[in-house]
């Protein structure tokens, strides 16, 4: 007699328009049926108001919640400068302007730097998870610096430019998998699998 071992994958909304984390974060969910947003129900960015990446990242999860009646979850992440008092960090998306270039962001910080030793940085990641109208906050941080120059073609934003403590590869010379295992996102990720297999 055959036996069908169908499993249902827990259905999980990604509140985010960025393909990149999409599919950073679904590489690392793999026993979660991680989905992007309908662009139908959502053909807007989503709203990013606050002041802090934690409220940014509630704010994302709230408004597809709102509307889908779904479990989601959104996050939110910032670059934080030492020698620059913790900038672009909230901006880190529109830093150079509206046009949201990871070129033109990039430029401008090395050229913030320019003459400063003291390059220390860290990426923290913000994740607002909702389930059945509960909101749950994760954090993750990844400290490090900012290099002299690009290097590497992969990943995105600001990953040409971040070096992670202890590494000899920026981000952006690293595969999605090495990244997750050190990142900001990858370590808030972790913390809300950890969270899910419990409940
Ligand atoms: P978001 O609001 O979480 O999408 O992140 C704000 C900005 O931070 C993005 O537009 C990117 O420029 C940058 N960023 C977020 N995550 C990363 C990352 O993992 N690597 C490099 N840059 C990132």
């Amino acid at each position: 007699m055959a036996i069908n071992l169908t499993f249902v994958l827990m259905k999980i909304i990604l509140a985010s328009q960025n393909p990149n984390k999409l599919y950073e974060i679904q590489s690392q969910l793999a026993n979660y049926d991680v989905i992007g947003l309908d662009p139908l129900l959502f053909p807007e960015e989503l709203s990013e108001t606050g002041n802090t990446l934690d409220e940014n990242a509630r704010q994302k999860a709230e408004q597809v919640w709102e509307k889908t009646n779904e479990s989601c979850f959104a996050d939110d992440t910032g670059l934080e400068v030492e020698a620059l008092n913790g900038e672009p960090g909230v901006y880190s998306a529109r830093y150079a302007g509206v046009q949201k270039s990871a070129e033109d962001n990039m430029n401008l910080l090395l050229h913030n730097l320019l003459g400063k030793s003291n390059r220390k940085a860290r990426f923290r990641t913000c994740i607002s998870l909702c389930l059945n109208g509960v909101f749950y906050e994760f954090e993750g941080v990844c400290d490090g610096e900012i290099t002299l120059k690009k290097s590497g073609k992969k990943g995105f934003g600001y990953d040409p430019i971040f070096l992670p403590k202890g590494s000899n590869k920026t981000f952006a010379e690293m595969s999605l998998a090495e990244k997750a295992i050190i990142s900001h996102r990858g370590l808030a990720v972790a913390q809300l699998i950890s969270f899910l297999k419990n409940q």
